[in-house]
């Protein structure tokens, strides 16, 4: 394997969305853990990325806290508890990525932006050319795209029409378990792509 290669196959992420993909959504916001529900499987399948080598990274837009509905320091402690649930289980939230903003700020890291990518780019290493985003809404979709990641879409079949309001054609499922079992078919091949070019 080259040089350049071994550090590309290490730096790939995926970035996960969190309300909708790992938490279930409500229209009134998480403000405390009692509120916070588990989608099934969401927990496994973090694990089985994070088991892969693949770097996971929580995306989250949290303009709750902007609008003041929510401390930042309760949303931090509910993602302090959902990492604590990921390592029993034998896997790793690696970073969490986080816009506290209200939408009216116009900030840079609220998705569609892709702020927060690009910062994981510079900060932590991530080459996003060779990771995905799973997120739930067409917001995560253009954030993806503008940043050059792999977009994926969980959504759940029996709602809206799937993906037909997206930017792209992106793959679809119903849960981050079958998003989950896309990425890692796709990160072997990747992996077997890049070794293979490697004199
Ligand atoms: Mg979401
Ligand atoms: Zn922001």
């Amino acid at each position: 394997m080259t040089p350049v290669d071994r550090p590309r196959i290490a730096s790939r992420a995926v970035f996960i969305d969190r309300d909708g993909v790992i938490f279930r959504n409500r229209d009134d916001y998480i403000k405390n853990w009692a509120e916070v529900e588990l989608l099934p499987g969401a927990v496994d399948a973090i694990v089985r990325l994070s088991q892969a080598g693949l770097r996971v990274v929580l995306l989250t837009n949290q303009s709750a806290i902007g609008r003041r509905i929510v401390s930042r320091q309760v949303v931090e402690d509910i993602h302090h508890r959902l990492g604590q649930i990921v390592v029993a289980a034998g896997g790793r939230i690696d970073a969490v990525l986080m816009c506290p903003h209200h939408p009216a700020a116009h900030c840079r890291c609220r998705k569609p932006q892709p702020g927060l990518l690009f910062e994981a780019e510079t900060q932590m290493g991530i080459h996003l050319a060779s990771s995905w985003l799973v997120g739930d809404q067409p917001s995560d979709i253009d954030a993806a795209v503008a940043a050059g990641c792999f977009p994926i879409l969980v959504r759940p079949l029996n709602g809206s029409a799937a993906g037909d309001d997206l930017p792209i054609a992106c793959p679809v499922f119903e849960s981050l378990s079958g998003a989950a079992e896309f990425v890692l078919i796709a990160s072997r091949r990747q992996t077997a792509a890049l070794e293979a070019s490697a004199p």
